[in-house]
């Protein structure tokens, strides 16, 4: 029986009506990734390079960051691997790259906003994904924190200008695949036109509920309101799918939401194509997906989006 349960967890996850939903896992280290193909991981969604940039008082290399990805990358083998770029800042903070003690960090400088006030830094990242990505073709890239069209242009013009260099200097590199975080409600707000100049949103779902509901995550006091579940919350996820569909654009959940199989079927309802989660809560909504059938998902989750209350929308999950 052991060996069946196993067997069901490698395969794809596909819903009573046949939509398969991709099963990724979220990655904060190089050693995570054997384990979550071991638990039926089919590619990762998240790679938070975080952990590459931590723990020292200098940048790593280039070469060290290149050889990182591409293990990450090769390990999938041809399974799609979204490495997100450096997103230092709110909880994770950066002696080499932040320059004093902000009031709100979460409303700071960080993701997205630092790594484009500090493109010494973000130039060897990009540089090391380009040349990954010549050696892997599986590997993808991702900001983070991304509020206005202006943060993207000038994160791709950047990618691009680096491809160039790389290019006029005969080093192998080549353009990934690119999308974005949605985490910040601007970013919701502008997800139409955000959707015309990427190839895949993916939805930071921990972000986005504390910052649609203006409530810390780390704070119990206000507790009550950090849930993905909230009515507003879900509202966002839906604007979001709904513009991804309208620009052909796939659309998946990263935060800590995609791994709870109680909410697995409002977001296939939803629209949602991709889950990507912490390895161990593979199985469990592998398991939802299946026992999911996408159409009646798609009408039911018209009355969740309906609800008033928290309350409401779980008695309706
Ligand atoms: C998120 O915000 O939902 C997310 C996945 O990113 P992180 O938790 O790393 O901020
Ligand atoms: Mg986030």
């Amino acid at each position: 029986q052991g060996e069946l349960a196993m067997a069901k967890t490698m395969e794809k996850a596909t819903t009573l009506d046949g939509r398969t939903i991709d099963i990724y896992a979220n990655l904060a280290s190089q050693e995570e990734a054997e384990q979550a193909i071991a638990l039926g991981a089919e590619g990762v969604g998240l790679v938070r390079s975080e952990f590459i940039f931590m723990g020292s008082d200098q940048p790593p290399s280039e070469q060290s960051q290149f050889e990182t990805y591409c293990q990450i990358a090769e390990t999938f083998g041809d399974k799609p691997v979204i490495i997100r770029t450096l997103d230092i800042g709110g909880d994770k903070p950066l002696t080499y790259m932040q320059q004093g003690e902000e009031e709100n960090p979460y409303l700071g400088c960080r993701g997205l906003r630092l790594c484009l006030q500090n493109v010494d830094v973000f130039r060897l990242q990009l540089n090391a994904l380009l040349r990954a990505r010549a050696k892997c073709s599986n590997l993808q890239v991702m900001f983070p924190m991304v509020a206005t069209m202006e943060e993207l242009n000038q994160a791709k013009y950047l990618l691009n200008s680096c491809y160039e260099a790389l290019q006029h200097s005969g080093i192998p590199a080549v353009m990934p695949k690119i999308g974005i975080m949605i985490e910040v409600p601007a970013a919701v707000a502008n997800a139409r036109q955000l959707a015309e100049e990427v190839s895949f949103f993916s939805i930071g779902t921990n972000d986005l509920t504390q910052y649609v509901m203006a409530a810390d995550r780390g704070n119990d006091r206000v507790s009550y309101l950090v849930s993905a579940a909230q009515p507003a919350v879900l509202r966002m996820i839906e604007q979001t799918a709904q513009a991804a569909r309208e620009a052909g654009i796939s659309v998946g959940i990263c935060g800590e939401m995609a791994g709870d199989p109680k909410l697995t079927k409002a977001l296939i309802g939803m629209g949602v194509s991709e889950l990507s989660m912490s390895p161990n809560r593979i199985a469990a909504v592998k398991q939802a997906v299946r026992a999911t059938e996408s159409k009646q998902a798609t009408e039911q989750v018209q009355e969740v989006l309906r609800a008033s209350t928290l309350k409401q929308v779980m008695a309706l999950l």
